[in-house]
């Protein structure tokens, strides 16, 4: 089992250090969950904190071996201002994860995929007015932030009969930096190009699609993730949906390699480690220069 980089206590401790300290703050909290911090304010992208996977295909033939323990329980993260949900598989979308989160930040605002929301009150149990919706092309400004929506392709773009759109990235503009969570996706026509106009500073991209034998794809392989990252001219790429389960991962280094032959920007985190993205634009990353 990997240990996170920073678990429980300990990344507790860092968040809480971080906000005596300038520059936006953005942890990975393992598959495609990232947590951001600015100046107090608080947003989570997709968390998956919990075994719900692991005990649902427990003796099938798909298991979801866990390898990376927990970074943290949900219940302990008791301040968050906004939570979103890219699409409706289960490690964006864990009512297991969620309901500890919504209990636990009574004012917290949850956004999710307008087209999603029947299905994500159902499995959720909340009211169906109460998620926050927005569709690609759309934008919303919630918890001190502007969020905008573009589709992401898993491994299509998706709608439903009213045209919406079930799997999005979202773009959120936090203290004068951009940061992307492209949500789980593949390249689509246009896709540099609509991404590319928003200037993104960091781009949180999936890198588990390299091996089209395994049964969960649809996503980014390595390599894609990289120049994706460098077609959008993302100062800085960030790689993950990876390490959570044994049938579904990969190394980043066809990531880190291709990063360094275009000259991206990259840094790869662990589990429950910190970026932070300095005052000046200033990131520590990875060296681009060939080892
Ligand atoms: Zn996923």
């Amino acid at each position: 089992m990997i240990r996170p980089h920073l678990q429980d206590d300990a990344l507790l401790e860092d968040i809480c250090l971080a906000r005596s300290q300038p520059g936006l703050h953005l942890w990975w909290l393992g598959q495609s969950g990232f947590l951001l911090q600015h100046q107090g304010r608080h947003l989570l992208f997709d968390p998956y904190l919990s075994d719900s996977l692991t005990r649902k295909y427990s003796g099938t033939d798909k298991p979801h071996v866990r390898i990376t323990e927990r970074v943290i329980a949900p219940e302990r993260l008791n301040f968050i201002d906004v939570v979103t949900s890219s699409h409706n598989h289960t490690d964006h979308l864990d009512a297991e994860t969620l309901n500890p989160i919504f209990r636990a930040n009574p004012g917290g605002k949850f956004l999710l995929a307008e087209g999603n929301r029947e299905f994500a009150v159902d499995r959720l149990k909340v009211e169906k007015t109460w998620p926050l919706g927005i569709d690609a092309g759309q934008q919303i400004q919630v918890g001190g932030v502007i969020i905008h929506a573009v589709p992401a392709a898993h491994p299509q773009i998706d709608r439903n009969n009213r045209g919406q759109h079930h799997y999005l990235g979202l773009i959120v503009e936090i203290g004068g930096w951009k940061v992307y969570h492209s949500g789980d996706t593949m390249i689509y026509d246009g896709m540099a190009e609509l991404i590319r106009d928003f200037n993104v500073d960091v781009a949180l991209l999936p890198i588990n699609g390299d091996d089209p034998s395994r049964r969960v794809a649809g996503n980014l392989n390595g390599a894609e993730a990289a120049s994706l990252a460098f077609n959008i001219g993302a100062k800085l790429a960030i790689p993950c949906h990876f390490e959570m389960f044994e049938f579904n991962t990969s190394s980043p280094t066809l990531f880190e390699d291709t990063a360094r032959k275009l000259g991206q920007p990259f840094r790869t985190l662990r589990s429950g480690e910190r970026c932070t993205v300095g005052s000046h634009q200033r990131i520590l990353t990875n060296p681009v220069a060939p080892a």
